[in-house]
């Protein structure tokens, strides 16, 4: 069941996942970027961490809505509207008490969505090299957070295409995304609290 307690823990587990690796994001961001991804997300996050009573109270889907708004307004760069149209597209796909098999879905419904969003497609060096694999995981079997480490770490012999890493063309070889990473990191979160 996944009443407020447990929504509590999903919220607060995968926000602090992320902030406590925020110099990690940035650094990665500063081989291929400009240096903001872990500063950027941790904003952010801070701002559902801020909301975390009200967001907990409500169900998922709302508190989904909620936090794409919330990530849409304080991320910022290209990470925050991208994973702004993430959640909020979960929280219109996903029923209240999800299952894995709905997760998936949904998943595979907010990746199309961010696709839209960014211009772009799997295999570019982004956050949707790690999202895609890990859709595919949980409609077809597999652990998520095994998938979005190895998926994260595949990144880093990629060439960007989008995104400002994009700008560096081949000296972005040999780097691992930092969304690519972020996205991971929540994976790991998320599926560690939600076993
Ligand atoms: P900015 O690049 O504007 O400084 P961030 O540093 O916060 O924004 O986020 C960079 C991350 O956003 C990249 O590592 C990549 O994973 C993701 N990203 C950037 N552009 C796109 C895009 N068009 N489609 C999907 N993901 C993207
Ligand atoms: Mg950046
Ligand atoms: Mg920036």
């Amino acid at each position: 069941m996944l009443d407020e307690a447990r929504r509590r823990a999903l919220i607060e587990t995968a926000a602090r996942s992320v902030i406590d690796h925020a110099d990690e994001l940035t650094a990665l961001d500063q081989a291929i970027g400009d240096g903001d991804h872990g500063l950027n997300m941790k904003r952010g996050l801070e701002a559902v961490l801020a909301d975390l009573d009200s967001l907990a109270a409500k169900p998922l889907p709302d508190a989904l809505k909620a936090i794409g708004m919330t990530l849409v307004m304080k991320v910022g760069g290209a990470s925050g509207p991208l994973y702004g149209t993430l959640a909020m597209t979960l929280g219109k796909e996903l029923p209240a008490d999800p299952t894995r098999a709905d997760l998936g879905r949904a998943l595979g419904v907010a990746i199309e969505a961010v696709k839209a969003r960014g211009k772009s497609e799997i295999g570019q060096k982004t956050m949707l090299d790690v999202l895609a694999p890990v859709a595919d995981a949980l409609t077809h079997g597999g652990d998520p957070a095994a998938v979005a480490s190895a998926a994260a770490e595949a990144t880093i012999p990629m060439k960007a295409i989008r995104g400002r890493a994009s700008f560096l063309g081949d000296r972005s070889i040999g780097h691992m995304d930092p969304g690519a990473r972020s996205s991971a990191l929540l994976v790991a979160a998320i599926s560690q609290t939600a076993e």
